[in-house]
């Protein structure tokens, strides 16, 4: 069988990555979503192994240091978020599309190491927009939310670098858009 298509879709915070990521393995269950790994806590509700692996510093180091790590970046200026490279190979030489859903420091290694990769920047309608969407989302306080907007600054200068840019107004439109680029 053929080697499946590894995508990488970035952008910033609150831009609603989660959110279409989701919906694409919802209606397309052939894709495999890759499960990272990070150092943060876990927010209420979310489980291990399924919203990401919770692991600790010594972990986490642990698995950088015998090279089981695709990428791996410190996100918002915190905590560490990374994908583990054995269950993306995996899929991706059983045939199954594999979707990364990472910041954009970890899309770029992952173009840097697999070049065939297909790079998708999702971005908001507008700035207010995504400041709207953040302070809806109400998962975090005043400093986390000027962390992220700060980072959300950077990250929206960065969207030249990606194969695609995607603007996310409709959930579901942009998700098939995605989808198009994982088949074609
Ligand atoms: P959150 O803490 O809100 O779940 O995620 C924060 C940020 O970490 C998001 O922008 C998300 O894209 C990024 N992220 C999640 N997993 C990974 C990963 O495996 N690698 C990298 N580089 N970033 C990730």
């Amino acid at each position: 069988m053929n080697r499946a298509k590894l995508l990488v879709l970035a952008g910033p915070t609150a831009v609603g990555k989660g959110t279409v990521a989701a919906h694409i393995v919802q209606h397309h269950p052939e894709i495999v979503l890759s499960v990272s790994a990070t150092t943060r806590k876990p927010r209420p509700g979310e489980e291990n192994g399924v919203a990401y692996y919770f692991l600790t510093e010594d972990e986490f180091d642990g698995l950088v240091a015998s090279g089981q790590m695709l990428e791996y970046a410190v996100v918002h200026g915190k905590h560490r978020y990374g994908t583990p490279r054995g269950p993306v190979e995996a899929a991706m030489n059983d045939g199954h599309p594999v979707l990364l859903e990472i910041d954009i420091q970890g899309a770029r290694q992952v173009k840097s190491a697999m070049p065939e990769a297909v790079s998708v920047f999702l971005a908001p309608p507008s700035w207010d927009e995504l400041v709207r969407r953040l302070q809806g989302r109400g998962t975090e306080g005043e400093e986390e939310m000027a962390r992220r907007l700060a980072t959300a600054e950077i990250e929206l200068a960065s969207q030249g670098e990606f194969d695609h840019v995607i603007v996310n107004e409709d959930v579901a439109r942009c998700a098939e858009a995605v989808v198009e680029l994982m088949k074609s």
